[in-house]
């Protein structure tokens, strides 16, 4: 295969957690991955791994956004939209401002990528696929982080518009629902022992998950072996979504 004949990945929180995961296994895959993140050294750190490129991007801002899609040599095949993430707060002490900024980064960042990573294919008349990593929480219950499940149930809502409205370009959109894994994200469960087992225990099968679960439908999904999907929503959440 040639260097060019390699399929263009761009991972948004790939420096991190679930998307640096993603990011290692399509880098193992041959595909040739720009690990976009926030966290400048954190994306340098997995893309010196994974021997793929790191890119500064704030999801939150459209300039940002531009700029990633700017830097690739050419439209991408896939896009996976991990970026994201919230602060706890009760219902009740919800501020505008942590609202606004958890709208802003995971249902924004996820539009304003895949738009920018569409309008590119769409230009340059490729196919491409987007996965966006939603949340179990997004149909709720979520004690804690009801601002977090709004913008998810957002996401979602988006990913199966964007899906129907983009199907006619060859660009396919799809999301993966995961339940609570194991990530820096999430180091309070490794801390809390008691608020780990509490966790464990209303799970059906029994365990917290880990960024590796999630992947072979995450590389499925981006492939081209998934091109008669879009619109799906692929739920790995240890059957937490069907807990009695
Ligand atoms: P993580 O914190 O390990 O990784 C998230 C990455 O996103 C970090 O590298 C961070 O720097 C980056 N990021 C944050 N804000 C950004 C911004 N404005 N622009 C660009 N990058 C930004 O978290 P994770 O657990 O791997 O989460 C990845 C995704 O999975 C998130 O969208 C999260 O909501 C979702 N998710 C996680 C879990 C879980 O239990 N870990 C469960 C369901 C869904």
């Amino acid at each position: 295969m040639t260097h060019d004949a390699r399929r263009l990945v761009v991972v948004t929180g790939g420096g991190s957690g679930i998307g640096a995961a993603a990011a290692a296994a399509l880098a193992d895959g041959g595909a040739r991955v720009v690990v976009a993140d926030i966290d400048t050294e954190a994306a340098e750190a997995v893309a010196r791994q994974i021997g793929g490129r790191a890119h500064r991007v704030d999801v939150r801002q459209r300039t940002s956004v531009e700029a990633l899609f700017a830097s690739l040599p050419r439209a991408p095949d896939a896009l996976l939209t991990s970026a994201g993430g919230a602060s706890r707060a009760a219902a009740l002490d919800v501020s505008e401002d942590l609202f606004l900024e958890t709208l802003q980064l995971n249902t924004g960042g996820f539009w304003r990528s895949a738009q920018e990573a569409a309008r590119l294919a769409i230009a340059e008349r490729r196919t491409l696929s987007i996965v966006h990593v939603a949340s179990s929480l997004h149909a709720g219950p979520a004690p804690g982080l009801s601002h977090f499940a709004a913008a998810k149930g957002a996401s979602v809502s988006l990913l199966r518009c964007l899906a129907q409205e983009w199907a006619e370009y060859g660009i396919r959109v799809n999301g993966i629902v995961p339940g609570p894994v194991d990530t820096p994200a999430t180091d309070a469960w490794r801390v809390d022992r008691t608020l780990r087992r509490a966790m464990e225990s209303s799970l059906p099968l029994g365990r917290i998950g880990r960024p590796e679960d999630l992947l072979p439908a995450i590389l499925w999904l981006l492939s081209d072996s998934a091109e008669w999907v879009t619109g799906s929503l692929v739920t790995i959440d240890g059957g937490r979504s069907i807990a009695p």
